[in-house]
């Protein structure tokens, strides 16, 4: 089958990968000029199957109230925007926020991240492909007592439906990770032992580099202008350059992903939550984390890829605003300095901005639409790196003809209404 994928971020190029792999003839269209250029690009760089909590939850309509009116805030709402978009997620949020729901959507998203930690996995067995990865776990650490209770129940719940953590006392977090030993106010922490990390644009650039030797053919500069349909089928793709005919396509356009089916009917309730990033040059190799650090109290995430140490976090639900906020920017270089004194001399940072591609329930829009050969892997929001790999593995299934490995129900289009 002649396999269209439009993107090359971390999401379309596994897409192209595995659809390679099955033995489909394949074709990745993307307007940058290489893989990874976007969201993709310098992300927190964990697998972080741990992070599954959605955003939305019981309490969370009132701490972001509350936010809104902090400009260093970690999840910063402008709902007075004149943008009809983000009013209709901001509703969509708020019907998730119950108990209830954020178990279901913690439920389905571990699902995807668990399956797709697996597949990672088996892919660095077969490939030896190297991205700067380190295999030494996720430890999330707390600040204080009452935020380590609440992250203690939360992991109560991950435990419940599969992933279990280890509770650790300060000094058993040192024992950890001992460039945790400057860290004031440390609470205590959870260790997802099989978590992992790793640099997402450089595992997305060799995967490509993997991806063309199984006969993938990259376009790069090339920008998707519309999908055409005819009876009940995506009949044609249009670039800036050329026109396909395609006997299937997969979209995995990131935030720009609803705009595309919007002319078909399909209403991708997909926002973008800009997020910040820093790359320090780590200078006292002892004094920088090996292990990859959630710290819960400041919603921040610090990961080591080579000789620099990745600081991310915050989001922003303000467009698609890419404009890099120094306000945003600093509790970043403020954590790290805390958390790492010695690591660096902070001097030399560089800040990014990037837009998750976020659902109101924090799950991905995985799989098949009302039209017989368009399919979705878009909408990973917070984890697209950790779910790259098993959703574009379930996705190369779907289109093949097999049954993929995980059970896609309730992670596709008719949770919102649409779909098949
Ligand atoms: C600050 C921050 C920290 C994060 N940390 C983590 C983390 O630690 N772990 C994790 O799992 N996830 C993390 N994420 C989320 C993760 O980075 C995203 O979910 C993921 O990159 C989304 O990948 P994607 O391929 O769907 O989108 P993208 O990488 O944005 O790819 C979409 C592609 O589509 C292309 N495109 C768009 N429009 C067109 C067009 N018209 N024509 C042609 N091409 C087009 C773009 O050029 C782009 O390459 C983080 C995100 C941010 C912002």
């Amino acid at each position: 089958m002649q396999v269209l994928v439009l993107g090359a971020g971390v999401v379309g190029t596994t897409t192209a990968y595995f659809l390679a792999e099955a033995g489909h003839r394949v074709t990745v269209i993307d307007r940058e000029p290489a893989p990874a250029r976007e969201t993709s690009f310098a992300n927190g760089g964990q697998i972080s199957a741990c992070h599954a909590k959605p955003w939305a939850g019981p309490g969370v309509p009132w701490q972001a109230f509350k936010w809104m009116f902090a400009p260093d805030a970690p999840l910063l709402m402008k709902p007075l925007r004149w943008d009809p978009s983000l009013w209709r997620w901001g509703l969509q949020f708020l019907a998730n926020c119950t108990t209830e729901r954020a178990r279901v959507n913690m439920d389905r998203t571990l699902r995807v991240a668990l399956y797709s930690r697996a597949v990672l996995k088996a892919l660095r067995q077969h490939t030896n492909i190297q991205y700067a990865q380190e295999l030494r776990g996720i430890l999330h650490i707390y600040r204080t007592t009452e935020s380590f209770a609440e992250g203690r129940a939360t992991g109560a719940m991950l435990a419940q439906l599969g992933l279990p953590q280890d509770v650790m006392t300060r000094a058993e977090c040192i024992a950890v990770e001992p460039a945790l030993r400057d860290a004031p106010h440390l609470a205590g922490g959870l260790m997802s032992p099989d978590d992992e990390s790793g640099d997402a644009h450089l595992f997305t650039e060799q995967l490509a580099g993997l991806a063309r030797k199984l006969g993938v053919n990259f376009h790069f500069g090339e920008t998707v202008q519309t999908l055409e349909r005819e009876r009940g089928c995506i009949s044609g793709v249009v670039t800036d350059r050329t026109r396909y005919t395609p006997d299937a396509v997969v979209l995995c356009l990131g935030t720009h992903s609803p705009t595309f089916v919007k002319p078909l009917g399909i209403t991708l309730p997909i926002y973008p939550a800009k997020g910040y990033s820093i790359s320090i040059e780590i200078e006292q190799p002892d004094a920088a984390p090996h292990v990859s650090i959630t710290d819960e109290t400041k919603y921040l995430v610090f990961t080591r890829l080579g000789n620099r140490l990745r600081v991310a976090g915050t989001a922003e639900l303000a467009g698609w605003d890419m404009r890099l906020d120094p306000r945003r920017v600093a509790p970043l270089v403020a954590s790290a300095q805390e958390l790492f004194p010695r690591a660096s001399s902070y001097r030399d940072l560089n800040a990014w901005s990037g837009l998750r591609p976020t659902t109101p329930d924090s799950v991905p829009v995985l799989g098949a639409t009302p039209y017989d050969n368009l399919f979705l892997n878009t909408g990973h929001g917070t984890l697209g790196w950790t779910m790259a790999c098993g959703s574009g593995k379930a996705i190369a299934d779907l289109i093949s003809g097999r049954t993929p490995e995980i059970d896609l129900n309730g992670l596709g289009l008719d949770r919102f209404g649409g779909g098949r």
